[in-house]
């Protein structure tokens, strides 16, 4: 299993599909279920995650690019996919072939995939984005009923989705999140009252599925949480979500040092008392911030141990206890649980100073995946 490499992260599908589930429980049964799987599934591998998840009940899945969408639909995916933002002109005669259903941010896109659509005898959809306040890609909410009219004259194209993008949802009562729930609702009675119907309305992502049920709509657009990871700290008491992503390694090297050697580039770490340095096979090539340097810890034998010196590219050291019997080839845990210990993404996210959101992307590089 680990025969060309003693590195690699383990993915337990069982996990995800229990998340899905979660949420699906979680969210009124007349709400569409989109996972979010962008990032090559948030670096667990997109088309495991999306079998995965068709198997609990998502109803669509969201990805940020057409490449994205190419490989779930050339994957065999049979339900629909979108692109979360309006992709190059270029890319539409593809888009529409492959059924793809993309955001629309400008008129002269959607006149564009008319024009596409069209000439392949198809009727195409799009989901018009509105910026309610995030301050990124959308029209104006004010712009809504003009541009979807003006749409509508177009042959061979039609809205089937009008969804905005939280900011800050992140935060338990935040007012701005309230606020962009608030201008999204108004801008839909707008359109009510232009009797302009468009089917499907959607503005909650995580922590907005989580904290916000008032923004449910007709669907949520879960990414983070369906790998069990919680965007905030104030998520965790509403939904039990469980980890799907585990990353291991085995010592390739070990020796005993005595007080005062150092070890690493630089020689950041050295010795305060006679110990055993084991060498683990992996870096931040792999994902394992530099940043975390001298600061996180990993598992062996269910304790933690002090990772020293400063990570490298494909490995980095960990100092334990003179004569512990640590040898190669010993298991260790960098993110994950073993026996009654565990380390948790969040925890070497905030050595390295940023999100789960970053470093989950980052672990999906190079480090072979086995699903479990
Ligand atoms: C990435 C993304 C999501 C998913 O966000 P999570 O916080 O990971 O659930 C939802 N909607 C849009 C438009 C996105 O770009």
């Amino acid at each position: 299993m680990t025969k060309h490499r003693w590195a690699w992260s383990e993915i337990d599908t069982r996990a995800i599909a229990r998340n899905v589930e979660a949420f699906r429980d979680y969210i009124p049964a007349s709400s569409l279920f989109m996972a979010v799987i962008k990032a090559d599934g948030y670096g667990h591998g997109a088309l495991p995650v999306a079998r995965a998840a068709a198997s609990a009940g998502a109803d669509r899945f969201g990805v940020a690019t057409v490449d994205e969408a190419l490989e779930l639909v050339e994957g065999g995916i049979k339900r629909p996919v979108q692109v979360l933002s309006e992709p190059p002109l270029e890319s539409l005669p593809e888009v529409v072939s492959a059924g793809i259903i993309p955001a629309a941010t400008r008129l002269a896109f959607v006149e564009e995939l008319s024009r596409v659509a069209t000439r392949q005898g198809v009727t195409a959809t799009y989901h018009l984005k509105v910026d309610t306040g995030m301050g990124r890609i959308g029209i104006r909410p004010e712009d809504a009923s003009r541009f979807l009219l003006h749409a509508a004259k177009l042959p061979s194209v039609q809205a089937e989705g009008i969804f905005s993008h939280f900011a800050t949802a992140d935060v338990e009562g935040d007012w701005e999140a309230r606020n962009q729930a608030r201008v999204f609702g108004e801008m839909l009675r707008g359109l009510a009252q232009d009797q302009i119907s468009v089917p499907l309305k959607h503005l909650a992502n995580t922590p907005g599925t989580i904290l916000m049920p008032d923004a449910h709509h007709s669907m949520v657009r879960v990414g983070l949480g369906i790998y069990g990871l919680y965007p905030s700290a104030e998520c965790r008491k509403h939904i039990k979500l469980e980890p799907a992503l585990t990353v291991k390694a085995r010592a390739t090297f070990v020796k005993s040092v005595s007080i005062g050697e150092g070890v690493g580039y630089g020689l950041t770490w050295h010795a305060y008392q006679p110990c055993e340095i084991a060498t683990l096979p992996l870096g931040y090539a792999d994902g394992i911030p530099r940043l975390a340097s001298n600061k996180m810890e990993v598992l062996w034998r269910g304790q933690r141990v002090e990772q020293v010196g400063r990570v490298c590219m494909d490995q980095f050291m960990v100092a334990l206890p003179s004569g512990c019997g640590v040898a190669v080839g010993d298991e260790f845990v960098i993110i994950g649980a073993q026996d009654n210990e565990h380390i948790e993404m969040d925890e070497l996210a905030a050595h390295a100073q940023t999100v789960n959101y970053e470093l989950t992307c980052s672990l999906g590089g190079r480090l072979e995946k086995i699903y479990l």
